[in-house]
């Protein structure tokens, strides 16, 4: 069995994370949506908890996708599978260096593991959640950034945190 995971921190999810989830569904056997507690980012609009409750909302008539929290390494994590494949989404020449020095160091500390890119869909090759965030701050319309069933909580806390 093939299994697929996709990582990030969904600080919220996106129509962007949501298409490459999608695809990766359709190539993998299974897939693992995977939060990961970020040290670096400091002030998160959710939870850890609430974003996993969000993206499973979101993924819940997709039948192989699971979504999981992690708060290590995600080379560590992917231990637990036969054939882990690390799939993330490219956006821009922008996200490539760093991508490409991430993928190596997981590669050294688990061999097994492979990365592969998707890259992102034209239109939202430029939609980020800091984005997301951002404009939600200023009460702009979400629904061409993020998947409906998490536009009502964006809005929520964005409110709460004027
Ligand atoms: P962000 O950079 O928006 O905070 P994450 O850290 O949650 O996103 O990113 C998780 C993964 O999703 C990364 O592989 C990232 O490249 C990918 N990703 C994020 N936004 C998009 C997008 N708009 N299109 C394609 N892939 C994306």
């Amino acid at each position: 069995m093939r299994t697929a995971i996709c990582p990030g921190s969904f600080d919220p999810i996106t129509l962007g994370h949501l298409n490459i989830i999608r695809r990766t569904a359709r190539i993998f056997d299974e897939v693992v949506v995977l939060v990961m507690f970020n040290a670096s980012k400091t002030s998160p609009m959710f939870t850890i908890d609430e974003r996993v409750e969000q993206i499973g909302r979101v993924v819940a008539h997709l039948s192989n996708v699971t979504v999981e929290s992690y708060g290590g390494l995600l080379a560590e994590y992917a231990r637990r599978f036969e054939h882990p494949v690390i799939v993330k989404g490219l956006r821009a020449s922008t996200d490539f260096e760093n991508e490409f020095q991430m993928a190596q160091i997981n590669k050294s500390i688990n061999p097994a593991l492979e990365t592969m890119f998707l890259t992102s869909s034209e239109k939202y090759t430029f939609l980020s959640s800091s984005m997301v965030r951002e404009l939600a701050s200023y009460g702009a319309d979400l629904s061409t950034f993020v998947p409906r069933e998490v536009i009502g909580d964006i809005q929520k806390k964005a409110k709460r945190g004027k």
